[in-house]
């Protein structure tokens, strides 16, 4: 059975640069397409991406990255602000790899186009008011 996943690997800054997601490809036979690649400021490296190919294949490869310490993250949630918890503070703005959160110079306020999230979780562990939840 043929699958395709969208998912986040957070790559240890120890290993950001290892060539882990062509070996996906060359070992495991999946087919995968890098829909954004960044580095975090604490030097985390973030490949969000589509992975395709048999089941079996795709359970491997998931075993593969597990054992190279490559955290995999499913995009199958939502990332929402709690408006009345949000102070607005603008902690979540530079660390967004997004670019989700913009500051409205207007009213000083921190925007959240929610539609640009691509579910890695930063802001969540960086929201100090604890605004920003996943839903499953
Ligand atoms: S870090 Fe949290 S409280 Fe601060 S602006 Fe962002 S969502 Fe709001
Ligand atoms: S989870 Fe937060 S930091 Fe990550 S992309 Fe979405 S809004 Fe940006």
């Amino acid at each position: 059975m043929a699958i395709s996943r969208r998912v986040v690997l957070h790559f240890d800054k120890d290993i950001v640069g290892q060539s882990i997601v062509c070996r996906l490809a060359k070992d495991m036979d999946l087919e995968f397409n890098i829909i954004r690649a960044y580095v975090t400021p604490e030097e985390e490296g973030l490949l969000v991406m589509e992975l395709s190919g048999a089941a079996s294949n795709y359970e491997e490869g998931m075993r593969y990255l597990s054992q190279m310490g490559v955290v995999v993250q499913s995009l199958n949630q939502d990332v929402v602000r709690d408006e009345v918890k949000c102070t607005h503070c603008g902690a979540c703005v530079n660390i967004c790899p997004a670019k989700a959160f913009t500051v409205d110079m207007a009213s000083r306020k921190i925007d959240f186009a929610g539609d640009k999230c691509v579910a890695c979780g930063l802001c969540i562990k960086a929201c100090p008011a604890r605004a920003m939840e996943a839903r499953f």
